[in-house]
């Protein structure tokens, strides 16, 4: 499986995100804002820990009954009149959409945001079936017209662009001839897809959360977008990650509080959808055929893995907008289309750690993140885990990395060799700013050692 979003390698990724001061500007103003927001939001809701324990309980409940759960919204689901398919990969979960599509002679989609499609390329699939989707959701719009750029954010996917920017990319492809004011911008797009809306045979959507007892399918939007998605064309698939179920409506209630206040800090996002079952005969709107394709594409593999709690991710993004390192390189650097700590801590065992070692070298071990996942992951203790297993199980360590950290290892282990190397610290000055030494103080300032040290000084001060 193929959740690459950059040919480049790890360095070039890093070069390139350190060297774009005005898209770091963008992300670091992005995640002042929404983090401030969603730090008053859980202020007003209080008992914060309370919460977070809860929805943590929760979601590690529903991957102890995933089949349970899984099996009672099919049968739901079914019994409304939704058609459920279940895929094991990426190709599996494309191919039952194109079948329904050709089937119908589809030409024209319509798709509202949806990470499990990005990840299982649903898009490419379509458009090489020549079915045209059209993106319209604002962020993957804005996407889609720059020439395909790749989400930098799972919850906002155009972080990585502020309004100038955005202004260009409609006034260059789209002959967009306005100002750079946000409310502008959107005006003008939505001219250009209400029609597409009205054209299009087929609906194409996500699944925020599925509920077990009711076989309903859920989606949290900003913007009026996925309502329109959901009821105007014939027919309605619905990507879902097999792990995004809850049991019932009480439990559902819960996550959403904690959901909306950590992806943009509000108390209620502006749409709630339910959709239970394809439009009935009383219904003026709706589909008349609802699909429920039900993605496994490697969790499987992570539920039987160490790495179960990974999968209680509601998606939120906030361990992202937490991160230190995500705000000097965003969702790019990262090169896979789950970014940042969650990223880090899902990927390697979703797509495998051969062609993903790498990215788990991003992270600092802050676990900044961990204190504010509103479903308490282990994220750091997972990354952390990775890097165990890629060096010590998998040996996929390269050049002179062994080496040095071998060495590493020796002095810190050794109280005689750490004596002498501190005794040496106070020439480091002198050494020259060059290799690896050059690329660590590209970016950063080496504090200035003073030659005196704490054991010299605790010598002295014990009594
Ligand atoms: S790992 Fe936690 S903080 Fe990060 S997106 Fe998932 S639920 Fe949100």
């Amino acid at each position: 499986m193929s959740i690459r979003t950059s040919d480049l390698s790890l360095k070039e990724r890093l070069d390139k995100e350190l060297g774009d001061v005005f898209m770091r500007k963008s992300i670091g103003n992005a995640q002042d804002l929404l983090n401030k927001k969603r730090n008053d939001a859980f202020e007003e809701l209080g008992n914060y820990e309370e919460w977070r324990e809860m929805a943590a309980a929760v979601r590690h409940h529903v991957l102890e009954n995933l089949d349970y759960y899984l099996n009672q919204f099919a049968d739901k689901a079914g019994e409304n009149g939704a058609h459920v398919i279940f895929t094991r990969t990426a190709k599996e979960a494309t191919d039952a959409a194109l079948e329904i599509l050709t089937n119908k002679g589809v030409k024209k989609a319509v798709k509202s945001k949806s990470m499990v499609t990005e990840e299982v390329g649903l898009n490419e699939a379509l458009e090489e079936a020549g079915i045209e989707v059209i993106e319209t959701d604002l962020g993957e719009y804005i996407l889609q017209t720059d020439d395909h750029d790749k989400p930098s954010h799972i919850v906002v996917p155009a972080l990585h662009k502020n309004r100038d920017r955005i202004r260009e990319v409609f006034a260059a492809k789209k002959g967009y001839t306005g100002d750079n004011v946000p409310e502008n911008i959107t005006r003008f797009v939505r001219g250009l897809i209400r029609k597409d809306f009205l054209e299009a045979d087929v609906g194409i959507t996500g699944c925020n959360f599925a509920v077990a007892e009711s076989g309903t399918v859920t989606l949290v939007t900003n913007e009026g977008n996925g309502r329109f998605v959901t009821t105007a064309p014939k027919i309605q698939i619905v990507f879902m990650g097999m792990e995004r179920i809850v049991p019932t409506f009480t439990e559902l209630d819960m996550i959403f509080s904690m959901l909306v206040r950590s992806a943009v800090g509000a108390k209620l996002t502006s749409y709630l959808s339910f959709i239970t079952g394809p439009k009935g005969g009383e219904d003026r709107d709706g589909p008349e055929e609802l699909h429920i394709i039900i993605v496994d594409n490697g969790r499987s593999t992570v539920l039987e893995s160490d790495f179960r709690e990974v999968l209680r991710c509601i998606r939120c993004g906030t361990c992202m907008l937490e991160c230190p390192a995500y705000r000097h390189i965003s969702g790019h650097g990262y090169g896979t289309l789950y970014p940042g700590p969650l990223g880090l801590a899902l990927v390697p065992i979703l797509a495998g750690y051969e062609d993903y070692a790498d990215v788990t070298k991003i992270c600092s071990l802050c676990s900044a993140c961990n204190d504010v996942c509103p479903v308490k992951i282990p994220l750091y203790e997972s990354i952390y885990e990775h890097r165990r297993v890629i060096a010590e199980d998998k040996g996929l360590v390269h050049g002179l990395e062994p080496f040095i950290m071998g060495m590493y290892g020796k002095v810190i282990g050794s109280s005689t060799l750490y004596d002498f190397d501190t005794k040496m610290a106070r020439f480091s000055k002198y050494l020259p700013d060059i290799g690896p030494l050059k690329e660590w103080t590209r970016e950063r300032e080496l504090p200035e050692i003073t030659g005196k040290r704490f054991r010299d000084w605790f010598k002295k001060h014990e009594t």
